[in-house]
């Protein structure tokens, strides 16, 4: 049986409080939101329609990054090309991803924007695994915990299936073909 894990509507309102929670730490600094492609996609796109809500100055680039092999991290993350720092230099970079779940893909990002020479990375996640980090790191930013399963929708897939499905639920049995 699947299993919803946050419906569309639930969804949006973890969104909201994460735009909310940025907007109030807010600098006068510009923001840059730095997405990890391909699961960040909806994510961003929803979370900057809810920051458009407050006055902010803010800019979106991407990176791509992998590191799952299935359903399980391969414990080596890949990050396919660089950002140049002119494009960092005087902003607040956050780094935006789906899931923490080892914590391997935002540590091994953050460590390469810091060398890159971004000033200030902070990092925002809509959901992350409860008891599975491997790093000694918190999202700065985190919408919900959830329990260790392996989960697709709303921009998480299995194999590349499932990414445009507005909910969140975990991947069952019938769900892998
Ligand atoms: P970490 O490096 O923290 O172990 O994993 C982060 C990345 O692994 C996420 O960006 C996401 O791409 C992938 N990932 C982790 N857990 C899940 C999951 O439950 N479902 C899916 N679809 N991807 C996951
Ligand atoms: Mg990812």
């Amino acid at each position: 049986m699947t299993q919803t894990l946050y419906t569309e509507s639930e969804v949006k309102s973890v969104v909201a409080g994460l735009a909310a929670a940025i907007a109030a730490d807010s600098s006068e600094r510009k923001i840059l939101l730095l997405g990890l492609l391909k699961g960040c996609q909806p994510f961003l796109a929803d979370l900057c329609r809810e920051l458009s809500r407050y006055q902010l100055s803010l800019a979106v680039e991407y990176l791509q990054v992998s590191s799952y092999v299935g359903t399980a991290s391969s414990g080596q993350v890949k990050i396919s090309q660089t950002l140049p720092e002119s494009l960092m230099r005087g902003c607040d970079v956050i780094v935006v991803d789906d899931i923490f779940d080892t914590g391997l893909t935002l540590k091994s990002v953050v460590t390469h924007l810091r060398e890159k020479g971004a000033e200030r990375v902070k990092t925002c996640v809509l959901l992350r695994k409860e008891g599975s980090s491997r790093v000694v790191m918190e999202p700065d930013y985190c919408g919900a915990v959830i329990p260790d399963a392996f989960i697709v929708g709303y921009g998480l897939d299995y194999n590349e299936q499932y990414r445009e499905l507005p909910y969140i639920k975990v991947l069952g049995e019938e769900d892998r073909k």
